[in-house]
């Protein structure tokens, strides 16, 4: 199977449970499973009437509990909450209200460039000037980041920089582009800054990969 989570293919090994026995005889049990990937738990239930002689019908057939939905858009396993819930619900909300998807989105934007980029300024479209002048992003994020603010328009919605959760009206395509953005991010600040370097002049201590999370190879 794979996880509705990370969308990894895991080995599916369930662990099952009773969970109790309605008025009208109908067992629910619960089976989940941890991924070995990325840690978060899967929970199936399902119901089944025990009939007088002792036979069973199913009268629910198993369905997945949790997560409520398969990620729509997932993300490598790196990716923490908050981050991560935020962004799974700005693209599952996104055919519903693409207002609502945007808000999140940019207020998830927000959260990484602070607690990603360090920021200090407390606007948007601020955060996006302060990290693009510091040359750390590659060319390709930078210039993604820029078209947040030109095609969500914020020029003429000084709100959407200002009170980033805020549900205003969203351009066309703009939803779908922050989250394209936040997967960028995600990709640069959670999986390619995590790929263990060797630093200069420390090759040596840093060469076996057994050695390098004791020998600080990692550069967070
Ligand atoms: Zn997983």
């Amino acid at each position: 199977m794979k996880c509705p989570h990370c969308d990894t293919g895991i080995h599916e090994v369930l662990q099952r449970g009773f969970l109790f026995t309605s008025p009208s005889s109908e067992e629910w049990t619960e089976e989940h499973l941890t991924c070995p990937e990325c840690g978060r738990v899967t929970i199936y239930l399902e119901g089944v009437t025990v009939q007088r002689t002792n036979q069973h019908t199913t009268t629910v057939p198993r369905f997945m509990a949790y997560p409520p939905h398969k990620s729509l858009r997932p993300l490598p396993s790196e990716v923490p909450d908050p981050y991560k819930r935020d962004f799974d619900e700005a693209a599952a909300v996104l055919p519903l209200s693409p207002k609502a998807s945007a808000a999140l989105s940019r207020r998830n934007l927000q959260a990484v460039l602070r607690d990603k980029a360090l920021t200090k300024q407390k606007d948007l479209f601020d955060q996006i000037e302060e990290v693009v002048a510091t040359g750390k992003l590659p060319s390709h994020i930078a210039d993604e980041l820029h078209a947040v603010r030109n095609i969500g328009n914020f020029a003429a919605h000084e709100i959407k920089s200002k009170v980033t959760g805020a549900i205003v009206d969203v351009e066309a395509g703009e939803a779908e582009w922050n989250l394209d953005v936040l997967e960028s991010l995600f990709d640069f600040y959670f999986v390619e800054l995590r790929i263990p370097v060797m630093w200069a002049g420390n090759s040596a201590r840093c060469g076996q990969a057994s050695e390098r999370s004791d020998a600080g190879c990692f550069l967070h």
